[in-house]
């Protein structure tokens, strides 16, 4: 299984419909420790990236590029600005990279995917363990990574890389924050997730669903 660019397309609304699914629950994270508005970001700007049409690019890089874009644009908070960064940088992967078919396969979209989470780091200075969407990307794309190794194909690399993020994701819960709103409160950051490493394992979770097995 490989990924084309209406793939990709398919990806992103799939995501924008978990977003609009789990908004309430994401805003209610950053209730408790931020400004209560990230469900309602991402909702406002995956709704904006829902309505770009696939055929209106010529190829999943100018897609990502788009969407990145279009996230950079329509969000206010920091959550625009890095999962911007986040698609453009795939964009940037994926480019020249696709097949004649527009075809990706599954080492280049987890090339793509890493090179994607390290622009979020390079955007955002943070690091691992600083209570970030940072502390679900780097597990689980060493989850993909592993078993790409293994020769596994695009979904089973991307249900081991879910896993890995719901799990880490989970583990942001004890952390305290040293990046973003969060860290305004110091250990009082201390017992809630994150919200942003839960819209990120919803953004592999929209990706186990859209490539499948
Ligand atoms: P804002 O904090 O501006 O209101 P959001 O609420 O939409 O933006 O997004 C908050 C999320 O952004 C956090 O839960 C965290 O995962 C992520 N975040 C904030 N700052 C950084 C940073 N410097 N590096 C990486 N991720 C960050
Ligand atoms: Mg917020
Ligand atoms: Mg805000």
């Amino acid at each position: 299984m490989t990924a084309t660019s209406d793939q990709i397309k398919n990806w992103l609304d799939n995501y924008a419909v978990l977003i609009r699914r789990n908004a309430a629950d994401l805003t209610e994270l950053d209730r408790l420790i931020g400004d209560a508005d990230h469900g309602a970001n991402m909702q406002r700007g995956m709704e904006r990236v829902q309505k770009l049409n696939a055929g209106d690019f010529a190829d999943s890089a100018a897609l990502l590029k788009r969407a990145g874009m279009t996230m950079v644009s329509a969000v206010g908070g920091s959550s625009g600005p890095l999962y911007g960064t986040f698609f453009i940088r795939m964009a940037t992967a994926i480019a020249g990279n696709e097949d004649e078919n527009h075809v990706v396969d599954a080492a280049t979209f987890g090339k793509a995917l890493r090179d994607g989470a390290d622009g979020i780091a390079a955007r955002g200075k943070a690091q691992l363990g600083d209570k970030t969407m940072l502390d679900v990307w780097y597990p689980a794309l060493d989850a993909y990574d592993a078993a790409v190794a293994e020769g596994k194909e695009l979904h089973e690399c991307l249900v081991a890389a879910s896993e890995a993020a719901d799990a880490a994701a989970e583990a942001t819960i004890p952390m305290i924050a040293h990046k973003g709103r969060a860290s305004y409160l110091g250990n009082r950051s201390a017992g809630v997730k994150d919200p942003g490493a839960a819209s990120s394992a919803l953004l592999l979770q929209a990706a186990v669903e859209t490539f499948g097995a």
